[in-house]
């Protein structure tokens, strides 16, 4: 039996950030992962520069690809405008394996499945035990199925059906795209050109949405690529995206329970505009990581429910 003071399931920006704070404050704890890292993570990879300041670092000094973009290309229902805005994209694979290797903690690579209560904490798959237990691992998380009872009555309440690629492209258009609600699409597609030759595409919408037009993610997409091959922003590449779903922020149900405590996607907390998850589960994970440092109660309120006001330059 490995025996630490808090065991994080899910080696993502959440427990990632968890795991930073924790080390930094000297407690004992360990992150299973079911991946080894480095891992990939479908993902547009578009941080806003809060994202630096909540982890205390300068951009300059951020080891991987940083794309720094002064300003957005928008199509809002077809009316076109630009909108200045400092924000950044990094590559998923290699940001979470910098994240985490910055933590600096033991990782497990096992993926998580049975938790039980015990009389002083949680024992995961007979083989983890810890007084606190952190959930960090995404939409599925176990810790969320397990020692958390909230599910709404309506599973696709703010539920988003995203699907993406990233891929090495010779791109000519340098600048963010962002086309919203493009031909009734109950969401938003993008392109975001990266730093070292990469290409992130891919549109996100919501379920419901989607549901209520009798549309499916997949005729979107397809509409999609021939807009971005017409545009000639990206011609003759063979795709083959994956698919992931995750919800939007809801109403805030209770982040902890006894000491077991949710962060990042596995609490729900993207934005309801832009459906920006990584942010929230940085600063989700630093304040969970307080939290039981601390013994104070563990509030979200602090986390930005919406991202434009980061994209309007009112808030970092
Ligand atoms: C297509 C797409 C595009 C997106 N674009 C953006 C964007 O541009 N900007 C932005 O801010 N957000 C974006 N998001 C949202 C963002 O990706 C998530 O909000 C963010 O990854 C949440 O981080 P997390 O650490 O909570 O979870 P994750 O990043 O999902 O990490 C969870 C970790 O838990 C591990 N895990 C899962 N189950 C288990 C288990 N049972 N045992 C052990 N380990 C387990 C996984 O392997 C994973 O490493 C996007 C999402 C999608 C789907």
């Amino acid at each position: 039996m490995i025996r630490t003071e808090v065991i994080i399931v899910g080696g993502g920006p959440a427990g990632a950030a968890c795991a930073l704070r924790l080390k930094q404050k000297n407690v004992d704890c360990l992150v299973l992962d079911r991946s080894p890292f480095p891992r990939s993570k479908p993902c547009a990879g578009w941080i806003t520069p809060g994202v630096f300041d909540l982890l205390q670092i300068q951009s300059e000094d951020y080891p991987h690809s940083l794309t720094r973009f002064e300003s957005f290309k928008i199509s809002l229902r077809g009316f076109k405008f630009h909108l200045p805005a400092r924000q950044y994209a990094i590559r998923r694979i290699e940001f979470d394996a910098w994240l985490l290797h910055l933590a600096d903690v033991t990782l497990i690579q096992h993926q998580a499945e049975t938790i039980e209560k015990t009389s002083n904490g949680y024992r995961v798959d007979g083989q983890f035990e810890a007084k606190y237990l952190v959930g960090a691992g995404g939409t599925h998380c176990p810790v969320r199925r397990t020692c958390f009872s909230f599910e709404p009555a309506d599973k696709s309440q703010g539920l988003i059906l995203a699907k993406e690629e990233e891929f090495r492209y010779a791109f000519s258009d340098d600048r963010c795209h962002l086309w919203f609600f493009e031909e009734g699409l109950p969401g938003y597609s993008w392109y975001v050109p990266k730093a070292g030759g990469w290409v992130n595409v891919g549109i996100g919408a919501s379920a419901a949405g989607l549901r209520a037009r009798g549309k499916t993610l997949n005729e979107f997409w397809e509409r999609y690529l021939k807009k971005l091959e017409k545009l000639g922003l990206v011609r003759g590449h063979p795709f083959s995206p994956s698919g992931y779903s995750y919800y939007l922020r809801s109403k805030t149900p209770t982040p902890s329970s006894g000491n077991a405590i949710l962060v990042g996607d596995s609490l729900r907390l993207a934005t309801k505009d832009m459906g920006e998850g990584i942010r929230a589960a940085i600063q989700s994970g630093l304040l969970a990581a307080e939290s039981i440092t601390s013994g104070k109660a563990y509030s979200l309120a602090s986390i930005p429910r919406y991202s434009f006001p980061s994209l309007l330059g009112l808030r970092k």
